[in-house]
């Protein structure tokens, strides 16, 4: 039996980080202590069903994961949230909860964002997490389902080399799947059976906060939980490619200041001070000045409410003027200046959700709201590992081009006693490049 430290430690050379898309180091999180462990099962992403298969096929792997992190912290409860439609995986769950455990099952409607972790926590405990702020600071870890898989495998000696991955979309045989991390989009596009239509375009991600991929040479990530495919004239993937510049050109003509924008925030309904409309208006007026409405980018989650559901007609997009301001912020080392702790949540919350139905329906996504069976795991003979998709500081390579490696080796780390990660070989083979942003590995001929 492994000490606390120990438990840490073991989690840290795993390679853990969040997998739903957060790519925070789990084992920073395993260091304070709680009163409660939600573990994420949300998926509010539409159409993705990764984190539904794990609570499917290894509700005790979570379940265990989740108890580990129980003891490490001192917390005295569990939850594990799921969207109340999926009874057939509640039961499941139900059964695997072993009698004397104080895990217990938090069942959420079917809105978006319910994944988003200031919502999770919301829905769970009824605190708000201050802006710009952790869940710790309301006595909360929330850790995605995979995460805490992660964490089970690792104490029993794997670590990371793999995920669970929705395909999904215009595309063949929809499925989800367990792949190596660094499979190339042009594999898993291929093991779906390819795209319905040639120009379809891929997603990486959720449709709402995906990213368009243009080179298919590249490699799934830890943090990566599904690809989409859709046509290229498809709402997301215009909404998607519409540039900054002509965007700003069309709010100055068209912003109504309808107030949509800001009613619909799930951020601004749980009581932060961020109200997109005026973030707009100060955009159409050349307003620079760092004013709140610009600053306030830092409490923006990019959910894509504003523009996918509350901008639908005029089709502009505050959120992507929040993802520039917050860089230029960054880049010229302004620091979040909201951090608003006495919150709460504006009574019109429980009715201005955005209901999934409604979504799929808006969205045109209806038609892709296909089953994806569970297909098992599937191995490639070439990896394309990313070195990025972590918070903190740089992985680099500790490994050398031609050199042999086997599935758990570890290929590259960030410096030692700062915030980051590691990363392992995916599959066994050779190093056949190298650069700051990935490292590709290959089968050699008597491995294929
Ligand atoms: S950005 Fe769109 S939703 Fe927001 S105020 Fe302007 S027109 Fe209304
Ligand atoms: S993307 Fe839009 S709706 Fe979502 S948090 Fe940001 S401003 Fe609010």
């Amino acid at each position: 039996m492994k000490n606390r430290e120990e438990i840490i430690e073991t989690v840290k050379a795993a390679g853990i980080i969040g997998a739903g898309g957060g790519g925070f180091p789990s084992y920073e999180k395993l260091k304070a202590r709680v009163d409660i462990i939600i573990a994420n099962g949300s998926e509010c992403e539409p159409l993705l069903n990764s984190d539904k298969t794990l609570l499917r096929e290894y509700p005790y792997k979570v379940i265990e994961g989740l108890d580990y992190v129980m003891q490490v912290t001192g917390a005295k409860i569990g939850y594990i949230t799921i969207k109340k439609q999926y009874e057939d995986i509640i039961a499941i769950i139900k059964k695997a909860i072993p009698k004397g455990k104080n895990i217990k099952l938090h069942l959420q409607d079917n809105y978006y964002p319910a994944g988003d972790e200031f919502l999770t926590v919301y829905d769970v405990t009824g605190k708000v997490i201050p802006e710009g702020g952790l869940p710790l600071q309301v006595g909360v870890i929330v850790n995605n389902v995979l995460s805490l898989a992660q964490i089970y495998d690792a104490l029993n000696g794997k670590v990371v080399t793999e995920r669970l991955i929705t395909l999904t979309g215009s595309v063949v045989s929809p499925q989800v799947v367990t792949v190596p991390i660094g499979a190339t989009y042009r594999d898993l596009l291929s093991l779906a059976g390819g795209k319905l239509n040639s120009t379809d375009v891929l997603i990486d991600g959720g449709p709402m906060m995906g990213q368009i991929i243009k080179d298919y040479d590249m490699g799934v990530s830890k943090t990566t939980s599904g690809l989409i495919v859709l046509p290229e004239d498809h709402i997301i993937t215009n909404m998607q490619s519409l540039s900054i510049s002509k965007m700003v050109k069309k709010s100055k003509a068209a912003c109504c200041q309808c107030f949509r924008c800001t009613d619909l925030c799930p951020r601004n309904l749980i009581g932060h001070k961020i109200f997109p409309h005026k973030t707009m208006r100060t955009i159409d007026y050349n307003l620079s000045e760092p004013t709140e409405h610009i600053t306030s980018a830092f409490l923006c989650s990019q959910c894509g409410v504003c523009e996918l559901i509350a901008c639908d007609t005029m089709q502009l997009s505050p959120r992507k003027i929040y993802a520039e301001y917050r860089k230029l912020l960054v880049s010229k080392g302004v620091k979040n200046p909201h951090t608003n702790s006495e919150l709460s949540a504006l009574p019109e919350l429980e009715y201005r959700k955005v209901p999934m139905s409604m979504l799929l329906k808006k969205l045109d996504l209806l038609k892709y709201n296909l089953p994806t069976p569970y297909t098992g795991n599937k191995t490639f003979d070439k990896v394309r590992i990313s070195l990025n998709s972590h918070i903190g500081s740089q992985a680099i390579a500790n490994i050398m081009v031609g050199e042999m490696v086997k599935i758990g080796d570890v290929i590259a780390m960030s410096p030692h006693d700062t915030l980051g990660t590691l990363y392992h070989a995916s599959i066994k083979g050779i190093i056949t490049d190298i650069n700051e942003e990935w490292i590709e590995i290959e089968k050699g001929a008597m491995d294929r």
